[in-house]
């Protein structure tokens, strides 16, 4: 089963927007909309268990409201987990306490209780899948998904190998995947050696005079 990287995919939304600056994916309902579709492969059997398909998902503004706090959570704890490195930069002077998104990330999970069911049809595959009782509001439904998946991948080995890209202007976390990889992209190593080849040329222009 490949890792779970729902909750890194959720934080770099959150990202440099090519000009210097930060951009938002989930500014916008529509946003939203369009980031749950995307990931419907990841949340199909969340948001099955209640009356929702992931690929018709549609997001409103509680909807929005709701996984931008899981979000902002996530964020939080990501800047925890990548200690004693630096966080990225994008919102690390306006994040809560690890303390507050524990506590966020655990109310949100607990928004929505789910129950593990085994289908098994004759002559087709066994399938985990899940169930919740009555009908949760879709906010609700949501914010406990992305919340269960953020609790797996904080509790689980790939929580230690989170990085926040070090590259100029860069503001996304990533995980590595393998020891000497530095950038979230070889495009941010690049950006970050032409950075450095201009900072030593003006140290050594500095020397000379
Ligand atoms: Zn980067």
């Amino acid at each position: 089963m490949p890792a779970d990287h729902l909750a890194l995919d959720l934080a770099v939304t959150i990202r440099h927007d090519g000009h210097g600056g930060v951009a938002d994916d989930l500014a916008e309902p529509a946003g939203l909309t369009g980031w749950v579709r995307t990931h419907a492969a990841d949340l199909q059997a969340d948001l099955a268990a209640g009356p929702y398909a992931a690929a018709t998902f549609t997001a409103d503004d509680a909807v929005l409201a709701a996984a931008v706090e899981v979000r902002t959570a996530v964020r939080a704890l990501f800047a925890r987990a990548v200690l004693p490195g630096p966080p990225s930069s994008a919102d690390a002077d306006r994040l809560p306490t690890a303390r507050q998104a524990l506590d966020r990330l655990n109310a949100a999970a607990a928004l929505v209780p789910v129950t593990p069911r085994l289908d098994w049809p004759q002559g087709g595959a066994a399938a985990e899948c899940r169930t919740v009782a009555g009908a949760p509001a879709p906010a609700d439904l949501l914010a406990a998904a992305l919340a269960r998946h953020a609790i797996g991948f904080l509790a689980g080995p790939d929580r230690e190998l989170l990085r926040a890209c070090p590259a100029p202007r860069c503001v996304r976390y990533f995980v590595k995947e393998h020891a000497r990889q530095e950038w979230c992209k070889p495009s941010c190593g690049n950006r970050a050696r032409v950075a450095r080849h201009h900072a030593r040329q003006r140290a050594a222009g500095g020397d000379a005079t």
